[in-house]
Formats: C-alpha cells, sequence, structure tokens
C-alpha cells in the first residue's frame, strides 16, 4: 500500500485507539458546543422564533446528551481503529494513493456512499424502532423528545454499533479513499447537528419546493423525536415517501414554524404594541395583523392550506409568547 503526500493518511489516524477518541471527541464538543452557544445561550432571544417547539431545554437533557455521545464515540473510534488495522493488512477494498482511481471516481464514491449510507440508516432505523429492540436500545436517543445539538450522537452503545455497520462493511464493498469516509462522515455530522439543532432555519418553500423537498430539515426530525413513529430518514426523505412513513402533517407543519418565525419578526410585534388600540386584546390584535399572513397558498404550492382550527392553534402559541 503506498501513502501519496496530501492524501495519504493523516497523522491523527494511526491506529491509536485514545488519539482517535480524543480527536473525534474534540470534534463533537466543538462543533455541538459552539451550535449550542449559538442558538441556546447567546442567541436564545434572537432565535427565539425560529425554535420548533415551546419548551424550555433543561440542563439535566443536555447532560444525557452529552454521556451518551461521548460513550458512542468510544464505539466509533473502536471501530475506526478496526478500520485501521483491516486496512494496515490490505484486507479492505480501501485504498490511499489518490491518483490510482482519480477525481471523478473520489467524487462518485462519496455520492455514492451518501445514497448506500441514506438506505442502511433508514432501515437500521426501522429496525431499532421495533418494540423488542427499542426498550431497551433506542428509547436512549428518544429520551430527548426536543433534542439539542448535544444529541447528535446520544445513542445507546449497542445502536452505535448497528451504525456503524455501514463505515464496517462499506470498506469491502468498493473501492474506496480514505478521505471519502470522513467526507461522509463530515457530511453525516453536519445533517446530524442540523436535525437535532431545535430551530428551523431553511427558508418557507425548503420542505416543498421540487428540487429541495427531498433534504431532511430540523422540523422533519424534530417530529421524529416528538411523534416516534414517523420521519426515520438520515439526509434525505425519499424512504419515508417511498414506505409512507414521512408525516402526513409534515409540510404543513414546517409552513407553521416558518410563518411562527416571520410572524415573530420584531419589527411586527413591535406595531402591535404601538398601532392597535389598548382596548383590544393581543388575540385580537394578533389575528388582525396575522391573517394575511396565514394564507399559505405561498408555502405550499400545491394547495394545501392551513385550515381555520391550525391558524387559531398558531395565533394561540404566538399570544403564549407574547403574554
Ligand atoms: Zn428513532
Ligand atoms: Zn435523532
Amino acid at each position: 500500500m503506498k501513502d501519496t503526500g496530501l492524501f495519504s493518511l493523516p497523522d491523527s489516524f494511526r491506529g491509536d485507539y485514545l488519539v482517535e477518541y480524543i480527536n473525534s471527541t474534540v470534534f463533537y464538543l466543538i462543533f455541538a458546543g459552539i451550535t449550542f452557544y449559538i442558538f441556546y445561550v447567546a442567541g436564545k432571544k434572537t432565535f427565539a422564533r425560529f425554535k420548533i417547539q415551546e419548551r424550555l431545554t433543561k440542563k439535566k437533557n443536555v447532560i444525557r446528551e452529552i454521556k451518551y455521545s461521548l460513550l458512542s464515540l468510544a464505539v466509533f473510534s473502536s471501530i475506526a481503529i478496526i478500520i485501521y488495522h483491516l486496512l494496515q493488512h490490505g484486507y479492505t477494498k480501501m485504498y490511499t494513493d489518490f491518483s490510482e482511481y482519480g477525481t471523478a471516481y473520489f467524487a462518485f464514491t462519496c455520492v455514492a456512499m451518501i445514497f448506500i449510507n441514506d438506505a442502511f440508516f433508514y432501515w437500521a432505523h426501522r429496525f431499532i424502532h421495533w418494540k423488542k429492540i427499542y426498550k431497551h436500545v433506542h428509547k436512549v436517543h428518544h429520551l430527548s423528545t426536543d433534542p439539542t445539538p448535544w444529541a447528535a450522537l446520544s445513542f445507546h452503545p449497542f445502536e452505535a454499533m448497528v451504525l456503524s455497520v455501514f463505515q464496517l462493511s462499506i470498506v469491502f464493498i468498493f473501492p474506496i479513499h480514505y478521505w471519502a469516509t470522513l467526507v461522509v462522515a463530515l457530511f453525516t455530522m453536519l445533517y446530524n447537528f442540523m436535525g437535532h439543532l431545535g430551530y428551523e432555519m431553511f427558508p418557507d418553500r425548503f420542505a416543498t419546493n421540487k428540487f429541495t423537498k427531498w433534504s431532511n430539515t430540523a422540523t422533519h426530525h424534530n417530529m421524529h423525536h416528538k411523534l416516534f413513529h414517523w420521519n426515520f430518514g438520515l439526509y434525505f426523505n425519499f424512504w419515508d415517501r417511498l414506505m409512507g412513513t414521512q408525516h402526513p402533517e409534515y409540510e404543513k407543519e414546517f409552513a407553521k414554524v416558518r410563518l411562527k418565525a416571520k410572524a415573530l419578526k420584531p419589527d411586527i410585534i413591535a406595531t402591535h404594541k404601538t398601532k392597535m388600540p389598548e382596548q383590544q386584546t393581543l388575540k385580537q390584535k394578533l389575528k388582525k395583523q396575522l391573517e394575511p399572513k396565514l394564507n399559505l397558498t405561498d408555502i405550499l404550492p400545491d394547495g394545501k392550506v392551513l385550515k381555520e382550527g391550525d391558524k387559531n392553534e398558531l395565533i394561540l402559541d404566538i399570544e403564549k409568547r407574547n403574554s
């Protein structure tokens, strides 16, 4: 096996378990920590209108999410070391000489691995939702009914092992450059942090646009944590759509979350407070101000609109936030 220049194995990946564990833990702590600090600490007020669920994050939930994530990282590091040794002994189809297959093949393997992992995750996720396994394993992840970025890796160790089957088997299927596995790992982490963010930052039409609707959103995975039996996908929702497990109200829920973010824009709230007659109740004020904004035909272009009950629910929700 030939190690070449820039694309050789990084020094950090030399089969040392402790180094591998520390590196991945530092990455997790920095990434989740910065995201958490921006949305839940420093920008708590600024981003409040984008929050998907109303509830406040409890400290004990965050501690549990970190604790289980650190355990998962211990499992993932073991898998990395196993792959390292398999690679060193020439048992895998992994390669380290970038020129051997070229750039186009490298890009192809990254995309192929993303789609294969998406299918693998969907079915693995359905498997760990099987009652007999769920209560002993996947329940740990679902203790976060309103997850934070710390929950991105908050799995029972057995679940971490199940999820590692992809990494452990793909290296035997077709030639993969070591850096391609890193690209996919990074892509997975980004989706994981986004899915557990608890805030919806994607634009209004994202869940219905014919190109972007296939990607999952923070709302999509947040609904999985809140409602359990829907929205199992990792990066995309092809499998959820195909297998009928995408929540029928997903697009509407996404639209409601985005509308709430718009309705709670500081300038709109300021208008209520200054221009509306004092004798009106806050509910009436909000209704008058928000009613024109509650026509969702521009958000759900396929003709689905919010029902009157949904509008009232949204108004009550906003009223609660501002009382
Ligand atoms: Zn689940
Ligand atoms: Zn989750």
